[in-house]
C-alpha cells in the first residue's frame, strides 16, 4: 500500500509499530485497582482534537478562549506551522484534569486521545485517494500494566466501550483538512499567518469564530439562510462542521458557501478606503516630523536660524 502520508496523525507517539485494522484483537484493561492507576495520567501528552474542546470547554464552564488560556499550550503540528494544541500539565508532566487518587476530573468528557489509549488512531490518506481511512497501531509503554491480562478485545468493539466513535465523527473532517494540507505539498505551499490564524480560530476558538460568522460584515459577504446563522449561535457543533468547510474554501478553494454577488468588488470598496486612510495617516505621520525637525533645528543654539 502506497501513502502519501506518514501515519502520525493526530495523535504521535515515540514507538512506531505494525498498522492495524479495526478487526484487529489486543489485550487489554484498565480499571481503578489497577497498580498503575492514573500513571499515564502523570506523564501526559495529550493532543487535542478541536471536538475535545467543545467537551472540555462546556464541562469546565468556560468560553474557549478562556479554556486555551487556562488549560492548552500551542505547538506546530507540521513544518509549516499549522497549529495545534495541546492539554497543559504541572511542571512534574502530570495533566491539570488529574483529581487526585480518583482518576480522571473530567472523565465523561476526557479526549479522544486518553479513550483511544493505549491505541494510535492513524489517519491515512492513499496516493490518489479523494479521502482518509482510519487504521490504528498500539502503544506499549513500561508503566502501562494495562496490557498484562487475558482479556482480548477487538479494536472497533474497544471503540465503543471508550465512546470514541462520537468523538471521530465530529473530528473526521478536521483530520481530513490537516491530511489535504500536508499532501497538497507546494502546490499550497506554506499558508500566510492570516489562513494559519483563522486555521486556530476556527478549529479551536469557536467562540471567537462565532463571533466573527455572525459579524455583519460576514453576513454581507456569505449568502447564507437566516435560519442557518441561528443555528450556528446556538450550537457550537454546527458551527464547528461550518468552521471545516469554511476552511476547506478559503485555503484550498473548495467552494461551497455561496459569496454575495457584489462581495468581492465591496471588500476591494473597503480595503481601497482603509488603504487611502492609511495613506492620508502616513501623509501627516511624516510632515509632522518634518514639522519636529525644523522645530527642532530652530531651538538648538547654534542653529542658524536663532537671531542674535
Ligand atoms: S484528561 Fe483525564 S484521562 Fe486525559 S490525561 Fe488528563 S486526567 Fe488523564
Ligand atoms: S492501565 Fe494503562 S491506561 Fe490504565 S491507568 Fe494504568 S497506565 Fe493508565
Amino acid at each position: 500500500m502506497s501513502h502519501d502520508s506518514q501515519p502520525t496523525l493526530p495523535f504521535q507517539s515515540a514507538i512506531h509499530p505494525e498498522v492495524l485494522d479495526c478487526t484487529h484483537t489486543i489485550p487489554f484493561r484498565c480499571h481503578p485497582d489497577i497498580a498503575c492507576f492514573n500513571a499515564c495520567c502523570k506523564q501526559a501528552d495529550v493532543t487535542l482534537t478541536p471536538y475535545d474542546v467543545i467537551r472540555l470547554k462546556h464541562r469546565l464552564q468556560l468560553d474557549s478562549s478562556a479554556f486555551l488560556e487556562q488549560y492548552t499550550v500551542p505547538f506546530q503540528m507540521d513544518s509549516d506551522g499549522l497549529p495545534g494544541i495541546k492539554l497543559k500539565t504541572d511542571n512534574t508532566g502530570a495533566c491539570l484534569q488529574l483529581a487526585g487518587d480518583s482518576g480522571c476530573g473530567v472523565y465523561s468528557d476526557r479526549p479522544t486521545v486518553c479513550r483511544y489509549y493505549p491505541i494510535a488512531l492513524l489517519a491515512l490518506k492513499e496516493k490518489d485517494a479523494k479521502t482518509s481511512k482510519e487504521q490504528y497501531s498500539l502503544i506499549t509503554e513500561p508503566h502501562c500494566l494495562g496490557h498484562q491480562t487475558d482479556r482480548r478485545i477487538a479494536i472497533d468493539d474497544y471503540r465503543q466501550e471508550q465512546g470514541v466513535v462520537e468523538y471521530d465523527d465530529m473530528n473526521r473532517p478536521w483530520y481530513q483538512l490537516i491530511l489535504k494540507k500536508k499532501s497538497a505539498g507546494p502546490s499550497i505551499g506554506q499558508l500566510p499567518q492570516p489562513s494559519l490564524q483563522l486555521f486556530f480560530m476556527a478549529c479551536y476558538d469557536l467562540d471567537r469564530f462565532r463571533r466573527f460568522v455572525c459579524s455583519d460584515n460576514f453576513r454581507a459577504t456569505y449568502q447564507l439562510p437566516a435560519d442557518f446563522y441561528a443555528e450556528l449561535a446556538q450550537s457550537d457543533e454546527e458551527l464547528l462542521q461550518f468552521g471545516y468547510r469554511f476552511l476547506r474554501q478559503v485555503l484550498f478553494g473548495e467552494h461551497s458557501i455561496q459569496e454575495a454577488a457584489d462581495a468581492w468588488e465591496k471588500r476591494v470598496e473597503q480595503r481601497r478606503e482603509v488603504w487611502e486612510l492609511r495613506r492620508q495617516l502616513e501623509i501627516a505621520r511624516r510632515a509632522a516630523a518634518e514639522d519636529a525637525k525644523y522645530e527642532c533645528a530652530s531651538d538648538a543654539p547654534n542653529s542658524s536660524c536663532q537671531g542674535d
